[in-house]
């Protein structure tokens, strides 16, 4: 490979396996399979319970990263590359990834489905519409907002405050003008005026709610107790209330099935749920997961961008939802990234600056401290070759990471496949202790600020936390409603441990600003927003979609 934007062609050049035949790799039966054209199914539920009752679960092996630069440092790449490097190896081998979101799809950082030869395909229908299920946690959210603004057309039994509604509506776009509107204009039959937004569904408490079920009743009960708002006494009012629950999960029914698709290499991929993990908390489907880890000796599952959010939120969150705990972790960097948190410009990061690695190694440093000092577990560092990367700089990112007592691996999984992370595969197998049990930085029973306080203070090694006034009175307000129990899902920037994308390196003394807080009492956790992060991203300046478009053969080109 050599360019970019042969990640399509690549991808459309390799022959999928039938999707039951990769199906039978994991043992899966053909009646739990519900094929969504050649090379797609999805998978009963009730094959789950089966399984839970049946198969021991494997071992799980977590893929996170160093603090990013705006492309991606190349988790999802990484671990497809690992999934292969493990089946090449003779080890029955699952991913569990998310679903690629259509907004970083047009933005600027394109698709979601690994790179160069190591990819999940069919990439293009994974990276567009796929099987719907994003059109569905979409249509699922924005039924419940049409069904308030409809309750209170129809005379507001509920007694719902039209100045106090927190559930916004939600779109697979980045689109920054429909942050902030004004729904309800018109003649009187056109509803009452109130202000609103969007959240890209990325970032909606329906994708939480259905990657953090545990199945279809759960599923409901989340849904139901979903708090839309409060009525004009200030308590709150939930979507049972509303009695939307029931259309919702039916909305739902398809989506709550994982995907099964391939890597390049025909390793089983499950595809399922994509929560960003700045604005969400960032892992697959708990269902898909699971299901991966009662199929397969090895899963291999990644959490979104650096072990600061992605990670944190699958150990805090996921894992302490759904009882699972990972055997190892693999800890993606890259010399480009390094170089950023050594204080290279984005543009010169294709200049070699061995000086500027060496600097920037102060990023992962930090990151591996956390996961093994603050959660206890095994972690090797895969350093995910890049063509511009020059020899001199990648012995001295494997020489800074070796002084460290980390094992660092070099992996070209981009130009060579499986075959370009087998060392990787060892170092990971090897790495797999007996296993531990787990460890986080804060317990659900502490007061809500103080968990914050413990994610600030030890995971980004934050100085202090400041909570902005209205923060401060809504944190009393969940506790005093019975929600002091419920973990934080922390909102920031992915670029820096702080909460300001400048603030590159190991920044240290800085402080935290807690601008404002949300309630997901459907998902189970307390969104807590730092610094400028918005829950619906725009556009950057020359988006990727000036560029896509079909040919005059009706295929598509400048897909990444
Ligand atoms: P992440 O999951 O960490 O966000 P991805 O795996 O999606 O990162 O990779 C981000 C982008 O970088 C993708 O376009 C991918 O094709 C590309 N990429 C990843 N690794 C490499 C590499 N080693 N060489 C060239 N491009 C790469
Ligand atoms: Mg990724």
């Amino acid at each position: 490979v050599t360019p970019m934007n042969n990640d399509l062609k690549i991808a459309n050049s390799t022959v999928a396996e039938p999707i039951a035949k990769i199906a039978e790799k994991l043992g899966i039966p053909e009646e739990a399979l519900v094929p969504y054209g050649k090379d797609i199914a999805k998978i009963q539920l009730s094959y789950l319970t089966q399984l839970e009752k049946t198969k021991k679960p494997g071992r799980l092996i977590l893929i996170t990263a160093i603090n990013p630069t705006p492309a991606g440092e190349g988790k999802t790449t990484v671990s497809i590359g690992l999934a292969d490097a493990l089946s090449r190896r003779g080890r029955k081998t699952c991913l569990a990834l998310r679903e690629p979101s259509l907004g970083p799809v047009f933005g600027i950082k394109g698709g979601a489905t690994g790179g160069g030869y190591a990819q999940a395909i069919p990439m293009e229908d994974i990276n567009l519409h796929f099987t719907g299920d994003i059109y569905a946690v979409t249509t699922a959210n924005n039924l419940l907002c049409a069904m308030i603004d409809n309750h209170i057309y129809h005379g507001n039994e509920l007694r719902i405050d039209v100045k106090n509604i927190t559930f916004k509506r939600c779109m697979d776009m980045n689109d920054r003008a429909l942050r902030n509107i004004v729904c309800g204009l018109g003649v009187r039959t056109d509803g009452i005026p109130r202000e609103d937004g969007f959240d890209i569904s990325a970032a909606s408490e329906i994708m939480a709610v259905l990657c953090l079920a545990s199945g279809q009743a759960d599923l409901r009960r989340r849904l139901d107790r979903i708090t839309i708002g409060y009525n004009l006494d200030g308590e709150p009012v939930l979507a049972k209330d509303l009695g939307a629950g029931g259309a919702m999960s039916v909305i739902l029914k398809e989506a709550i099935k994982p995907n099964l698709v391939q890597t390049l290499e025909h390793t089983p991929v499950l595809m399922h749920g994509g929560p960003f993990a700045n604005i969400a908390h960032g892992c697959n489907s708990i269902i898909a997961t699971k299901m991966a880890n009662h199929l397969a000796d090895y899963t291999v599952t990644e959490a979104g961008f650096g072990a600061d959010l992605g990670a944190e939120k699958f150990l805090d969150i996921k894992c302490r939802a759904a009882d699972l705990w990972p055997d190892a972790v693999v800890l993606v960097a890259t010399v480009r990234a390094l170089k950023y948190h050594g204080g290279v410009p984005k543009d010169q990061l294709n200049t070699e600056n061995v000086d500027a690695v060496k600097k920037g190694i102060v990023n992962l440093q930090r990151h591996l401290g956390t996961l093994k000092n603050i959660y206890g577990l095994p972690v090797v560092v895969a350093l995910n070759h890049f063509a511009t990367d020059t020899q001199a700089e990648m012995d001295e990112a494997l020489k800074q990471t070796a002084s460290m007592g980390a094992k660092a691996v070099l992996c070209d999984v981009w130009a060579k496949g499986g075959e370009g992370a087998l060392e990787l595969a060892d170092a990971v197998t090897d790495s797999i202790l007996n296993h531990s049990s787990p460890s986080h930085p804060y317990d659900y029973a502490e007061p809500i600020a103080q968990k914050i306080n413990d994610i600030a203070t030890r995971v980004y090694g934050a100085e202090r936390v400041d909570f902005s006034k209205t923060a401060k009175q809504k944190i009393k307000m969940y506790e005093d409603q019975g929600y002091a129990n419920l973990p934080v899902c922390i909102a920031k920037t992915q670029y820096s441990f702080s909460d300001d994308p400048k603030k590159l390196g190991a920044p240290e003394n800085f402080t935290m600003d807690v601008r404002d807080v949300a309630l997901s009492s459907g998902a189970g956790f307390i969104v807590v927003l730092c610094g400028t992060i918005m829950r619906m991203p725009g556009l950057p300046k020359k988006p990727a979609a000036e560029s896509i478009t079909l040919n005059e053969n009706g295929e598509t080109i400048g897909l990444f």
